[in-house]
C-alpha cells in the first residue's frame, strides 16, 4: 500500500455516519468441504458479473467504505477475479480470502492486495485437514503461505478460534509471526438463524468446536494481550481482545452491533444486509437511495440490541463504530499501514 492510499484511508476512516468495513461474498464457488461452514452445500451458479462488480465497488466507495474483503466460497475461483481484485486495490485496503488452495496459482493476479488471508487453523497436519474435510488442506496451505511470502505478497494467516485449537493459537501465532506474517484471528461462531430468510448461511453449528473451556479463552486472552507487547504482528487489537475477554469472562457484551452502520455484507448477488445472519435489505445498486431510508433506520435500531452472534469481525467494526472508536481505529489503520509498507 502506497502512502497516499494509506493517507486517503485513514483519512476516511474519521468520517462518522458511514459504513467503513464491507465484506463481499463474490462467489459461492468452493472447492472445500470445511465441517464448520454451509457453503459449500449451498453452491449457486449465479453471480454479478464482473461490470456489476465494478459498479458496485464505485458505489461502496461512495458510501465510505474503506476497507473490502473478498471472500466466498473461494474468490479466487472466480474466472475474473484478477479484474476485480485489481478494481477493488484502488480503491480500498483490500484484503482476499484464500482457503489455501488456490493462491500460490493466481499469484500474479494478487502482487497489489493488502493482505491475503488465508485460514489455517491448526499445525498439525491431520487436525487441518478434518477441519477443512479435505485431505491435502494443511500441506496446500503451508506451501502456499510459503510461495506468497517468497513472492513478496503480504500474506496473513487467520486461524479461526475453537475449542479444537483454543490451546494451539500462541504457538500457531508464533510460528507465523515468527516467520514475518501476520496474524488475525476469527471465532467460531455458528448462525442462530436471526432472522429466518437470512441472506445466507455460514456457519453451522458443531460441537466439536463450540468454546467450552471459557476459562481458557480468559486466559488466552490474556496471553494474546502480553504477546502483543513484543509483537507488532498480531493484528488484533487491545479494545477487541478485552471485549472478547469479558463476553467469556463475565458472559457480558459490552458492545452494541453496528450492523448496517459501520459495517455491511454483500453477497454474490448483490444483495445487501447488515450481517450474514439478517435478511437482505437492499440491492448493492440501490445502496446509495437505501442508506438513508427510515427502512435501514428502523434496521439499525433492532440490529442495535441483538445478541445472535459472535463472528469477530462483526464485534470489531462494532467496538470501533463510535466517533471515539473511529479514531482508535484510525490510530489503528496507521500501525498496520506502517506494518504493509515493510516489505514482509
Ligand atoms: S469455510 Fe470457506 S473454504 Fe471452507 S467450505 Fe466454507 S467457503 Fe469453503
Ligand atoms: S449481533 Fe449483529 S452481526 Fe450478529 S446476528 Fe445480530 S445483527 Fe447480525
Amino acid at each position: 500500500m502506497g502512502v497516499k492510499k494509506a493517507a486517503n484511508i485513514a483519512a476516511r476512516s474519521l468520517v462518522h455516519g458511514k459504513p467503513h468495513h464491507a465484506q463481499w461474498l463474490i462467489t459461492r464457488k468452493c472447492n472445500y468441504r470445511c465441517l464448520g461452514c454451509n457453503v459449500w452445500k449451498e453452491q449457486d451458479e449465479n453471480e454479478l458479473s464482473t461490470d456489476e462488480i465494478k459498479h458496485g465497488m464505485d458505489i461502496l466507495k461512495e458510501a465510505g467504505i474503506m476497507e473490502l474483503v473478498l471472500s466466498g466460497g473461494d474468490p479466487l475461483l472466480r474466472e475474473d477475479i484478477g479484474e476485480i481484485i485489481d478494481y477493488a486495490t484502488k480503491r480500498f485496503v483490500t484484503t482476499v480470502y484464500d482457503n489455501g488452495s488456490m493462491a500460490a496459482k493466481k499469484i500474479d493476479l494478487l502482487r497489489n492486495v493488502d493482505f491475503v488471508a488465508l485460514s489455517i487453523d491448526s499445525l498439525d497436519e491431520k487436525k487441518q485437514d478434518f477441519i477443512k474435510n479435505v485431505p491435502g488442506a494443511w500441506k496446500n496451505a503451508m506451501k502456499t503461505v510459503e510461495t506468497l511470502q517468497k513472492e513478496g505478497i503480504k500474506v496473513s494467516v487467520t486461524p479461526t478460534i475453537s475449542q479444537i485449537n483454543l490451546y494451539e493459537i500462541p504457538d500457531i501465532t508464533n510460528h507465523f509471526t515468527d516467520r514475518g506474517i501476520p496474524v488475525w484471528y476469527c471465532l467460531y461462531s455458528y448462525d442462530m438463524t436471526a432472522d429466518s430468510d437470512q441472506l445466507f448461511r455460514i456457519g453451522k453449528p458443531n460441537d466439536e468446536f463450540i468454546i467450552t473451556d471459557k476459562e481458557a479463552m480468559v486466559k488466552l486472552c490474556d496471553t494474546l494481550m502480553e504477546m502483543k507487547k513484543t509483537n507488532k504482528r498480531i493484528l488484533m487489537t487491545d479494545r477487541l481482545l478485552k471485549t472478547l475477554k469479558s463476553l467469556y469472562a463475565e458472559e457480558k457484551r459490552t458492545w452494541d452491533c453496528k450492523a448496517l452502520q459501520s459495517f455491511l455484507v454483500v453477497d454474490h448477488l448483490g444483495r445487501v444486509a447488515g450481517c450474514h445472519n439478517r435478511t437482505f435489505a437492499s440491492l448493492i445498486f440501490d445502496l446509495p437511495k437505501s442508506w438513508k431510508s427510515k427502512k435501514f433506520n428502523d434496521l439499525r435500531e433492532q440490529y442495535k440490541t441483538c445478541t445472535q452472534c459472535t463472528y469477530l469481525c462483526y464485534v470489531f467494526y462494532s467496538i470501533y463504530g463510535s466517533p471515539s472508536g473511529h479514531i482508535s481505529l484510525a490510530m489503528e489503520q496507521w500501525r498496520n499501514a506502517s506494518l504493509l509498507l515493510k516489505k514482509n
